[in-house]
């Protein structure tokens, strides 16, 4: 079995976790039904973006 060669420093340890945390998703609300939808991405309560249909959504 592969075993660490040396003890891993506390500051080398923070170092690494560092990137662990968790991010909070970004979130923004649609123009056109006010649902909250990704930014950049199309709506997918309504099928908009930028102001037009882009996918039908059935109701
Ligand atoms: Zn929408």
């Amino acid at each position: 079995m592969a075993v660490p060669k040396r003890k891993v420093s506390p500051h080398r340890r923070g170092n690494r976790r560092s990137h662990d945390s968790l991010k909070v998703e970004a979130f923004h609300e649609c123009n056109n039904c006010g649902e909250l939808k990704r930014p950049h991405n199309l709506c997918s309560h309504c099928g908009h973006y930028n102001g037009r249909e882009i996918v039908a959504v059935g109701l």
